[in-house]
C-alpha cells in the first residue's frame, strides 16, 4: 500500500490495538492485578509511568492498553485512558480538571448521570456550573468567565432529543479545556478532535462494545492531558477491567458495519414514525425535519441508531408504547444488537424537575428508541402494532 494513502477508519478499526509481540488475532486477556518486576529499578520506573501496563492493573494493564491504543488511533488522538464506565470517564474529566472555585460551562440537554454530577456533586466541591442551550454557539462563548472557566463540557448528539453542538465552533473556544461526550456517535461517525476539541469521551458500554456485555468508558486527547487525567484516575480507581476492555476491543472490530446498519434502519424507521398518525413528533438527525440536519451532515458521517419520538394520545401513551412492543425490549441502554425502548420521563430523567424536563425536551409521551440489528421490516411491524395499541388504550 502506498505510504501517502491513509487507510480508511473501517480498516483502522480492524488493525488498531494489536501488539507486535502477540500472534493471537483476538487480544489476550491479562486478568492479573499485578505483574512481577525484573528488578527494583524497573519497578520504581513503572510506578511513576503513565504508560506502564505491566506494573499494577489500577495503573495500567496490557488488555486495557490494547483497547486504549485502538481508541486513540480511531479518534486521531495521541492517547486514551479507559475507565470502569462512561461515568467513570466523565467524573475523571470533570473532577480531574476542576478544583474549588473553578467554573464549568455545560448544556441543559445532557445524559442524566452527567447532569446529576454537575447539579449535585460539583456544588459540593465548590465548582460552579452554568447551563446553556447546546445548539447556540454564542451561548457557550457568552457563558465563559475568563480565568475561571476551566472546562466546557458538551454532548453531541445529546440525550434524549438528539440536539447537536456545532463541533467546529465548540472546538474553536480558546481558554477552557473543551470536552465532548460523543457516545451517540462513535469514531466511525464523528471524531470531535478533528474539530479542535481537546477531549473526546465515550460510554463504550454502548455502540463501541456494542453487545451489552461490557461496562466501560474512555477519554481520548493529547498525551499531556490524558496523562494529567491518569494522575487523577489512579486515585479515583474507576479503571477499566481487562475483561470489559477485551469485549470493547472485540466490539471495535465490527463497529462500522453495526453502526451503518443501525443508521440505515433508523432512517427508515424515523421516516415511518414521521408518517404515523399515532406519533406527534420525531427527532432524528438524519431526517430533513431535524432542525440541525445540515450541521449533522457536516460533522457526522452516519446518523446512528437513536430515535426519540412523542407518542400521540393520552398522558400514558408513552408508557403503554414501551410496554406494548415485543421485538423492541424495554431496557435503558443503546448501541447493542437488540432494539430497545425507554420512557425517559419515568426512568432516566425521573429525578428532574418539570422545567428541567421541558428544557430537555421530555414529556410523558416521549420514547427513546435504540435501533438494533433485527430485520427492519420486523421492527417496523412491531412499532406499528404497538403504536396503535398505545394510542387507543390511552384514550
Ligand atoms: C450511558 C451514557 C453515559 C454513561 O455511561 P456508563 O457506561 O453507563 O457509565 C454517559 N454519556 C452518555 C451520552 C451515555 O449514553
Amino acid at each position: 500500500m502506498a505510504d501517502d494513502q491513509p487507510i480508511h477508519i473501517e480498516t483502522a478499526a480492524i488493525m488498531a490495538g494489536r501488539r507486535a509481540d502477540e500472534p493471537g488475532l483476538a487480544p489476550a486477556l491479562h486478568a492479573s492485578s499485578a505483574f512481577e518486576a525484573t528488578d527494583a529499578g524497573s519497578a520504581a520506573e513503572m510506578a511513576g509511568s503513565t504508560t506502564a501496563d505491566r506494573f499494577y492493573s489500577r495503573y495500567g494493564n496490557p488488555t486495557v492498553s490494547a483497547f486504549e491504543s485502538a481508541m486513540a488511533e480511531l479518534e486521531g488522538a495521541e492517547a486514551a485512558r479507559a475507565f470502569a464506565s462512561g461515568m467513570g470517564a466523565v467524573a475523571a474529566v470533570v473532577l480531574g480538571i476542576c478544583s474549588t472555585g473553578d467554573h464549568v460551562v455545560t448544556q441543559r440537554q445532557l445524559y442524566a448521570g452527567s447532569h446529576l454530577l454537575f447539579t449535585s456533586v460539583c456544588p459540593r466541591f465548590g465548582i460552579d456550573v452554568s447551563f446553556v442551550d447546546a445548539t447556540d454557539p454564542d451561548e457557550w462563548e457568552a457563558a465563559i468567565r475568563p480565568g475561571k472557566t476551566m472546562l466546557c463540557f458538551a454532548e453531541s448528539p445529546a440525550n434524549p432529543r438528539l440536539a447537536l453542538v456545532d463541533l467546529a465552533r465548540f472546538g474553536s473556544i480558546a481558554g477552557p479545556i473543551t470536552a465532548v461526550d460523543s457516545t451517540f456517535a462513535p469514531p466511525v461517525a464523528q471524531r470531535p478532535l478533528e474539530f479542535g476539541v481537546k477531549l473526546s469521551i465515550h460510554s463504550a458500554t454502548k455502540s463501541i462494545a456494542g453487545h451489552n456485555d461490557a461496562t466501560i468508558g474512555v477519554a481520548s486527547g493529547e498525551r499531556e492531558l490524558v496523562d494529567w487525567l491518569w494522575g487523577f484516575a489512579v486515585l479515583q480507581g474507576a479503571n477499566a477491567s481487562p475483561f470489559d476492555s477485551l469485549n470493547a476491543l472485540r466490539g471495535l472490530r465490527t463497529l462500522s458495519v453495526r453502526y451503518d446498519r443501525q443508521s440505515a434502519t433508523a432512517l427508515r424507521l424515523a421516516r415511518f414514525l414521521e408518517g404515523s398518525p399515532y406519533v406527534e413528533s420525531v427527532s432524528y438527525p438524519g431526517l430533513e425535519s431535524h432542525p440541525q440536519h445540515e450541521l449533522a451532515r457536516r460533522q457526522m458521517r452516519s446518523m446512528g441508531g437513536l430515535i426519540t419520538f412523542d407518542v400521540a394520545g393520552g398522558t400514558d401513551a408513552g408508557r403503554r408504547l414501551v410496554e406494548s412492543t415485543t421485538i423492541a425490549r424495554l431496557a435503558t441502554s443503546l448501541g447493542g444488537p437488540e432494539t430497545l425502548v425507554t420512557h425517559p420521563a419515568s426512568t432516566t430523567h425521573a429525578g428532574m424537575l418539570p422545567d428541567e424536563l421541558r428544557a430537555g425536551g421530555i414529556s410523558e409521551g416521549t420514547v427513546r428508541m435504540s435501533v438494533g440489528l433485527e430485520h427492519p421490516d420486523d421492527i417496523e411491524a412491531d412499532l406499528d402494532a404497538a403504536l396503535s395499541l398505545a394510542f387507543h388504550a390511552s384514550r
